[in-house]
């Protein structure tokens, strides 16, 4: 491999981004392919700007690339098999394929041994009524494909809904797939999958890594906060609700049977319920992940250098928490980077991009010796953003 390696990123969102920001220490460059020519990527790298699904600049984008690897994962399937054929793509195609579909997902995980949610495939109307059924109610009803931060479900609570929520994501297809190649025609149903509503006393991810050499390394489990579907709030170690080291084996165990399925290389996170003793698989993303920024300060190696250690077979990082290490998601719109950079001990990361209603424009990271010191740090970072962690936040 010719020094310093080059990395072809697919996306160049704040992943990206980050993903550059932590290679350039490590003398690594990036080009970046992306369909958007203000991807924030582009102020760290080489954007190359094409569409997914009919590329006509891929030879500009591959010249002197040494590997190519994703920052989101709905790149199209067929655009990264034309790429691995060739260079190596990290991680493989199988792995971007099961990740694109929650079905393929769910049979996977419980192929494995993994729970999940009840889980049954929906493609019409009729099968709905009968996956209902056969799950009860209440229930979750998601699009397989391209949904993301909570976008493209409904949850069903009364018979009443049924109808409803099948006529409703079937609308929302449409505006999940601009842009993607209408894969589902207007008259070809979406394929939706019904899950069991689950009510889980935390929400909690495994980022596990894999060298290309087979090595393995997970961080600890982070507990995660959602508010209407989109992370809010993340913690290492986990609060009290979660025994944390109670169920970091059990995590390990079902993330490292996951990257052995896939033959997996680079950075993998799974998103999982916590349900009396149980973990119950929800779903997993094949890249770095949001739930993991608090690496960024509170481990000697970051998520995003941990994945480039992995694509380049380097050995990989420590992965301990050096603390108490929370993270906050900066939602637009809300006050500029300023004021957060008030709140004490705060680590600032923005990322430049235009604030929209509900579109993640930073975040904060903090780091404490006690989790009270933790919580503190927390309460002062909402008061910034005006509002209280919710009940559910504490
Ligand atoms: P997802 O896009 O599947 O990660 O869903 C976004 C969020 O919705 C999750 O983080 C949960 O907070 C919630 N959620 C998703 N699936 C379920 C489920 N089956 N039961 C209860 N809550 C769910």
């Amino acid at each position: 491999m010719s020094t310093p390696a080059v990395i072809g990123v697919l996306g160049a969102g704040q992943l990206g981004r980050m993903l550059a920001m932590a290679g350039h220490r490590l003398g690594l460059r990036f080009r970046f392919l992306d369909e958007t020519p203000d991807a924030v990527a582009g102020h760290v790298g080489e954007l190359v700007i094409d569409s997914f699904t009919q590329p006509a600049r891929l030879g500009e984008f591959l010249r002197g690339v040494d590997l190519v690897t994703y920052e989101f994962e709905n790149v199209p399937v067929q655009l990264a098999e034309t790429l691995a054929r060739r260079v190596k793509v990290y991680p493989g195609v199988t792995a971007l394929a099961t990740s694109q579909d929650r079905l393929s997902e769910k049979t996977m995980f419980a192929e494995l041994g993994i729970g999940t949610p009840p889980f049954a495939k929906v493609d019409s109307l009729e099968e709905l009524r009968t996956a209902v059924a056969k799950i009860g109610l209440p229930a979750v009803l998601k699009t397989r494909r391209l949904g993301y931060d909570g976008k493209g479900q409904a949850v069903l609570r009364a018979p009443a809904d049924v109808d409803a929520a099948w006529h409703a994501l079937q609308g929302t297809q449409q505006g999940l797939e601009r842009g993607e190649g209408a894969e589902a025609s207007s008259k070809q149903a979406v394929p939706l999958i019904l899950e069991g509503f689950v009510n889980f006393q935390a929400e909690v991810s495994i980022l596990a890594a894999r060298s290309t050499t087979g090595q393995v390394a997970f961080y600890p489990l982070t507990e995660n906060v959602h508010e209407g579907g989109i992370l809010r709030i993340s913690r290492c170690p986990a609060s009290k609700r979660v025994d944390g080291a109670k169920f970091q084996e059990r995590a390990e165990q079902l993330a490292e049977a996951v990257l052995k399925r896939l033959d997996y290389v680079g950075l993998l996170a799974i998103e999982l319920f916590v349900v009396g003793d149980d973990l119950l698989a929800n779903e997993m993303a094949p890249r770095v992940h949001n739930s993991g920024h608090w690496t960024m300060d509170g481990s000697r190696t970051s998520q995003f250098e941990q994945h480039l250690r992995a694509i380049m077979g380097w050995p990989l990082g420590a992965t301990q928490a050096l603390g108490f290490a929370g993270m906050v998601n900066l939602i637009g719109p809300g006050p500029e980077l300023p004021a957060f950079a008030s709140v004490p001990g705060a680590r600032v990361h923005w990322y430049a991009k235009q604030p929209r209603p509900g579109r993640k424009v930073g975040h904060i990271n903090l780091l404490e010796r006690t989790q009270a010191d933790l919580e503190a740090g927390l309460v002062s970072t909402f008061r910034m953003l005006e509002q209280r962690p919710n009940r559910s936040a504490h």
